[in-house]
């Protein structure tokens, strides 16, 4: 089995239903130990061709807030310890209710890797529902309908990449490791420090030679906190958990940094290389936050990383763009006006992304790398409130007043931000699907601008009045 999902949520979204059409008749083992209540379902899951571990939280009443603080917070959080991955469910019938805070809080603070779903969304009455999800800020919500089975392409799109890399990760991962679980015992209202803080995920991609391998090494050097080469760090086929401090001003920050160069090693025997640097990068980017597009100065901008810097900016990842071998440079800084243009000029989706000079090898740069990485992170999950983004919008429509498409004038009544990471807004307007895709780019870029957004894919949307 390759990996453990928990589905997790308020009773009532939905859960077993999911629960029972992965599992279907295949119910592995229910916890039935005399004394013990029922409250973790075990399954071995089936979608596609993926086989994995399914874990729900059975069984729960509604119950009044105060109890979230009691048992079925304790048995969320069991179920977070105990899976690489979680679902989150929320019913997109009912919108987001102060209990699914409750639960977003405890996935952000617990959870390597959450995956949000709006269930029972067929039909429009859902729409609305879905579009509150994003308010979580844990990403784009995966459109579910348990039920009716739509969506579970989506969701296995999303659990596809996961799959493959906590497979790479099981073969290296020998001896299996025991993890205890029972708390059963433990005093309802006992102060619980989250046990896995969760560290920064950053990917470092880019084509073969680049100087992911180096600048990662380089990394680990500066973590202050070890006492000898690598003491102290997990590493494994996907990822390294590292508090790299950058030069003596910065603190040091926990860091979870996906190797694309180690995996791409890892599989060099079954695949080919082009293909595969491709692959390595797009399950990277599914686990970063901020992605760091590494070039090499000699032979900047190639296709394969044109492609991976729009695949971050198409799911969301805040990007940073470090161009490596700076110390081999003559002329730099026409090499540096000559690199500003063709990033304007190839990358346009990614406007404003910072681009920093940086040597993997001396390690000349670095400080900038970490500021600049920090700082993408910041801005990825930055809010705007409804009042600045409201006195904004009208001032850019008195400077450009949307166009009137067959006589329609359309006018936008309000703007709210509808999520972060990446940030996403939404116009209230009417004639929504009129609007030019060149005025949605005069706010997106405005936004950007005016809101000071660099290095973050913005995302919005129009919406008509309901
Ligand atoms: P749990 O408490 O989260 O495990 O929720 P259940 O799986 O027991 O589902 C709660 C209710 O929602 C049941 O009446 C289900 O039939 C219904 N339900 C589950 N999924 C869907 C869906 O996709 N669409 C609709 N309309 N109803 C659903
Ligand atoms: P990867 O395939 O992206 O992991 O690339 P490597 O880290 O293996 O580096 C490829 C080659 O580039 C090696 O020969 C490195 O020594 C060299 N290299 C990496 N970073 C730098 C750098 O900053 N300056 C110079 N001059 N060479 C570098």
């Amino acid at each position: 089995m390759s990996f453990t999902l928990a589905i997790v949520g308020r009773p009532n979204v939905g859960k077993s239903t999911l629960f029972n059409r992965l599992v279907g008749k295949r119910l592995a083992l229910v916890d039935d130990q005399p004394g013990v209540t029922r409250d973790l379902r075990e399954g071995a899951a089936r979608l596609a061709d993926l086989r994995f571990t399914v874990v729900d939280t059975a069984g729960l009443e509604e119950v009044t807030d105060d109890s979230l603080q009691g048992r079925m917070r304790r048995l969320t959080e069991r179920a977070v310890d105990m899976a690489d991955i979680c679902l989150f469910m929320v019913d997109a019938r009912v919108g987001i209710t102060p209990s699914d805070l409750v639960f977003a809080d405890i996935l952000r603070k617990r959870s390597a890797h959450v995956i949000l779903a709006a269930n029972k969304a067929e039909g429009k009455a859902a729409d609305a529902g879905v579009i509150e999800a994003y308010s979580l800020g844990l990403g784009e919500p995966i459109r579910l309908s348990a039920e009716h089975g739509e969506g579970l392409n989506d969701l296995y799109t999303q659990l596809m990449p996961l799959a493959d890399a906590y497979a790479e990760k099981a073969k290296d991962d020998s001896p299996e490791v025991d993890v205890d679980v029972s708390d059963e015992d433990e005093d309802e209202d006992a102060v619980r420090v989250p046990t896995r803080a969760r560290p920064l995920q950053v990917a470092v991609v880019g084509r073969p030679n680049a100087g992911k391998s180096t600048l990662i090494n380089q990394i680990l050097k500066e973590d202050r906190l070890l006492t000898g080469p690598e003491a102290g760090i997990t590493r494994d086929a996907i990822s390294l958990t590292t508090e790299w401090a950058a030069g003596f001003d910065t603190d040091p920050v926990p860091m979870r940094i996906f190797d694309t160069a180690g995996m791409r090693k890892k599989a060099k025997v079954q695949e080919k290389l082009e293909k595969l640097s491709v692959s390595d990068g797009l399950r990277a980017v599914k686990f970063a936050e901020v992605v760091v597009v590494l070039l090499d100065a000699e032979i900047p901008f190639e296709q394969q990383d044109l492609r991976i810097a729009d695949l971050a900016e198409r799911e969301g990842r805040a990007v940073v763009v470090a161009v490596n071998k700076w110390d081999i440079e003559e002329d730099r800084q026409a090499k540096l006006k000559e690199l500003k243009e063709s990033f304007e000029r190839l990358l346009p989706q990614l406007r404003g992304a910072p681009l920093i000079t940086v040597s993997a090898k001396t390690g000349r740069g670095l400080d900038r790398l970490h500021q600049a990485i920090m700082r993408a992170y910041e801005v990825w999950n930055r809010r705007v409130t409804t009042a600045q983004l409201n006195r904004w919008l009208s001032g850019m429509m008195e400077a450009h007043p949307p166009p009137a498409p067959q006589g329609k004038r359309i006018k936008m009544r309000y703007m709210t931000q509808a999520k972060t990471r990446p940030p996403g807004f939404v116009v209230m307007c009417s004639h929504p699907d009129k609007v030019p895709d060149s005025y949605s780019r005069y706010l997106v870029n405005g936004l950007r601008l005016d809101f000071d957004m660099p290095g973050t894919p913005i995302r919005l949307w129009m919406r008509g009045q309901s």
